[in-house]
């Protein structure tokens, strides 16, 4: 196996960085004069993480394309994280939303598309009764007040290394003694983590059991596969165990289908039949625009609802409860979920999808080979990711382990100067529906190019 040389590293990355700059002087511009107000120049605190002297400015996208300011054509592998994976501007979902907001968009009250979306999800998910946020974070947050409700329970638990959203209980871990700590860069945590959360290592059953024999445990929140430190799959029998576990020490459990819809129209509880207590959905889901969802088994529901209502102020206490807001389930959300659930993310678009990302991961691995480089590559439906390690990690630590972050930097802006942009802070390409083989290609072009600069 070929090793790294962090001299020839460091000269690439310089290459990139003045390609980049003489290539995008308009983001420059741009960027410079956002930054009087917006600090780094970016709305959100995220985007200055980017490789590249300042961020790349978007003008318009359309499908898996976007153009930036600069006139630049890329292909979009990261599809906003997930928010875009039914592809930029959507048809069916553009006159959907067009038509609501030209009707009005929020009211604090139902229109025709809520309970039509509610049976989209239902039908997809198989869990009956849904409720609306405006994102995935969202509607994480609600079901863990929701958990310990009804429970009565304190403790959320979750995988080590996952990714949540700002839900401050999931932003725990486990240092080198197997004690529960915040997540380095864990911003303003309001108690020690260890208050709240128990954390586990995925895949590992028998310290899953162990946590949750304590009693303590009011919610599992985990994904159905690993998305977030690089892609991490389930083990067989490890499902089972956690429905089983999740039985008998009476606990709910959440599984976070953000990320794995990834692997089917009902994600991978529908595809490799889980059967959680609740599913959190949200980003691509309503086509662009803000929402979350997360829906409940009748079981549950009702027992959230007995717990709701019960009591003389029940009611009138609804509003306080730190479950819902005045723009969640709003009229231009739930009008984006059904156009997008019901004309575009259908069934019929993931086998192209996920043969989309097939052909992704075997230009990586085809590199892989050619240069004999110790990493590796996972899919997962329309979703792969490579990694510096030469096998698939079992769990987040490892996967955490094999990080290296002037390479990915490297790699990242080597594409982006291509006109090809990866999902930042990991090597994640994601599939739209409207991703072609020739968007592909370009990929596993430069991706040969980057590793041969690199290694050959
Ligand atoms: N759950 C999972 C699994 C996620 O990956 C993310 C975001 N990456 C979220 C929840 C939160 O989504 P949002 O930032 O849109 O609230």
């Amino acid at each position: 196996m070929n090793t790294l040389d962090r001299a020839r590293l460091e000269r690439l990355w310089d290459q990139e960085v003045a390609a980049f700059r003489a290539a995008r002087p308009r983001s420059e511009e741009r960027w410079r004069d956002a930054s009087a107000h917006l600090p780094d120049g970016v709305p959100m605190l995220w985007m200055s993480k980017w490789p590249g002297p300042w961020p790349v400015y978007v003008d318009s996208a359309a499908g898996s394309h976007f153009t930036c300011v600069d006139g630049i054509d890329h292909v979009d592998l990261c599809l906003g994280d997930t928010g875009a994976m039914v592809g930029h501007a959507p048809e069916a979902a553009v006159r959907a939303l067009s038509e609501r907001l030209a009707r009005g968009s929020t009211f604090m009250l139902p229109t025709d598309d809520a309970a039509a979306a509610a049976e989209l999800l239902a039908d997809r998910f198989g869990v009956p009764s849904w409720q609306f946020t405006l994102s995935a974070t969202d509607a994480n947050r609600s079901v863990i007040r929701y958990a310990r409700h009804v429970t009565g329970r304190r403790k959320v638990l979750v995988i080590d290394y996952s990714y949540h959203g700002s839900v401050d209980e999931a932003f725990a871990t486990l240092d080198d003694s197997g004690r529960v700590v915040a997540r380095r860069g864990n911003i303003g945590a309001p108690v020690p983590l260890d208050e709240t959360t128990v954390v586990v290592p995925f895949n590992d059953v028998p310290a899953f059991e162990a946590a949750l024999a304590t009693g303590e445990v009011a919610a599992v929140l985990i994904e159905p596969a690993m998305t977030n430190i690089g892609i991490v799959l389930p083990e067989p029998g490890w499902h089972d165990a956690v429905r089983e576990l999740c039985d008998r020490f009476g606990v709910v459990l959440v599984i976070d289908e953000t990320h794995t819809l990834c692997a089917g129209p009902g994600g991978m509880t529908a595809r490799d039949g889980l059967r959680p207590d609740a599913v959190v959905v949200g980003k691509t889901i309503a086509g662009g625009v803000p929402a979350g969802a997360f829906g409940l088994t009748a079981e549950l529901a009702e027992r959230v609802r007995v717990r709701l209502r019960g009591g003389e102020h029940g009611l009138e206490d609804i509003d306080v409860g730190g479950v819902g807001g005045t723009l969640a389930g709003n009229a231009l959300s739930l009008a984006g979920i059904r156009a997008t659930l019901g004309e575009v993310l259908t069934a019929e678009v993931y086998p192209g999808m996920i043969a989309r990302a097939s052909e992704w991961t075997a230009g990586v691995q085809a590199a892989i080979d050619e240069f004999e480089v110790p990493w590796q590559v996972t899919q997962l439906g329309a979703r792969a990711e490579y990694s510096f390690r030469a096998t698939a990690p079992r769990d987040g630590r490892e996967a955490a382990d094999a990080d290296d972050f002037p390479l990915q930097q490297y790699l990242h802006l080597h594409a982006l100067n291509r006109g090809l942009l990866i999902t930042p802070f990991h090597n994640m390409a994601l599939m739209a529906p409207s991703t072609t083989s020739e968007d592909v290609a370009r990929h596993t072009e430069a991706f040969r190019d980057a590793v041969a600069g690199l290694y050959a």
